[in-house]
């Protein structure tokens, strides 16, 4: 696939703070943006060349944009697999419609990362209450029950301590497609982000070791303060599943670390992602750049790290903070823009850069 020089026209399905940091990439790159996004407020679309507001089921509309860029990209994982099958005869189009399939469906996703030899926490798909019975009997307590599909920040999931907190999780979700998966107890969080360009080339960032609260990221940590051969497995892990799924962009995988320095893969996000929003202030070329340097067919860029980083991100009411965090030394702070506050709500993120001690 041959690139796609400056000037070029690049799609990108979904409207939130993800594809506003691609878009911000971009344009540094001299490539235009058009967002194509359901939603009212649109983080995107404050920085990009322009914008369709339409349903991702809206073919005429879909149509139409196809023809108004020279490449699509997406920044939100759950983009339907129909709209990524429409597009990709039509436009240069990645990640394929195929890897968001596999990441779409959390049997599938570890199904699929077991076959390549990778650990994932025992799971059970669960589609019924006997299902749920014979899974937790497999499994043991505690266990996690999430639904199959459209979870993310927790939403979808609850721990299940006893077979009827079992059933009261499943009825809470509407008996919804679900995944029973073994709690796994895990010592650290961490993740992964590597890219992938249309030439198999690849690019590995180093390992953010991460801190959730409430199924949230609260804060990403670079160094990870693992051990190399742990770090090396991630990476390793990480590559496999990018050169298995042939993916174009940047792609992150979010994994388990246990006690005896084991890498168990929670999850595949097909996309770039918030624990590497550190990369944008602290590696040589971001993941951001990186991604659209990826689709568009460029050179990948180095990854070095230029300084050791905390990132934190500003949930809800904690971005009226910005006064003190815009006057910190070594802070560097990131505002998506939205108006509307809401708990819990990724509001921005501050990174704070010190020097490399590693
Ligand atoms: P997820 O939506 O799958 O990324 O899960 C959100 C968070 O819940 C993870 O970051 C973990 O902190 C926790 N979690 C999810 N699955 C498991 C598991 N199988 N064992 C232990 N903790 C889990």
């Amino acid at each position: 696939m041959g690139p796609l020089g400056p000037g070029a026209r690049l799609g990108i399905l979904g409207g939130g703070q993800l594809g506003r940091m691609i878009a911000l990439a971009a344009a540094r790159l001299g490539v235009k943006c058009h967002v194509f996004a359901p939603e009212g407020e649109a983080p995107a679309c404050d920085v990009a060349a322009a914008a369709t507001r339409a349903p991702y089921t809206d073919e005429d509309a879909l149509a139409r944009f196809a023809e108004q860029v020279d490449a699509v990209t997406i920044e939100f994982e759950n983009v339907p697999v129909e709209t990524a099958a429409f597009l990709e005869p039509r436009t240069r189009f990645a990640p394929s419609a195929d890897a968001l399939a596999v990441a779409q469906d959390r049997v599938a996703e570890k199904s699929f990362v077991n076959g390549l030899s990778l650990q994932t926490a025992l799971f059970a798909p669960v589609s019924t209450t006997a299902d749920l019975d014979g899974a937790l009997k497999r499994l043991g307590l505690p266990a996690i029950l999430k639904t199959r599909r459209l979870g993310y920040d927790g939403k979808g999931q609850a721990r299940i301590k006893s077979a009827e907190s079992g059933h009261a999780a499943f009825a809470a979700i509407g008996e919804a497609p679900a995944i029973l998966e073994a709690f796994v107890p895990f010592v650290a969080e961490a993740s992964v982000i590597v890219c992938r360009g249309w030439d198999g080339a690849h690019v590995a960032y180093d390992v953010a070791r991460n801190l959730h609260a409430g199924g949230i990221l609260r804060e990403s940590v670079v160094p990870s303060g693992l051990s190399r051969t742990t770090e090396e497995a991630a990476r390793a892990a990480a590559f496999r599943i990018a050169d298995a799924l042939g993916f174009v962009g940047t792609l992150t995988v979010e994994l388990f670390i246990t006690a005896e320095g084991d890498v168990l893969v929670n999850e595949i996000a097909p996309r770039v992602h918030n624990s590497g929003h550190w990369t944008i202030d602290a590696a040589e070329t971001s993941q951001f750049e990186n991604h659209v340097r990826a689709v568009l067919g460029w050179p990948l860029g180095s990854t070095r790290r230029t300084g050791d980083v905390v990132m934190r991100n500003l949930l809800g009411a904690e971005a009226a903070e910005w006064r003190a965090l815009a006057a910190r030394e070594g802070a560097r702070l990131h505002l998506y823009g939205k108006e509307e506050m809401a708990t819990g709500r990724k509001m921005g993120h501050v990174t704070e850069v010190r020097p490399r001690q590693m």
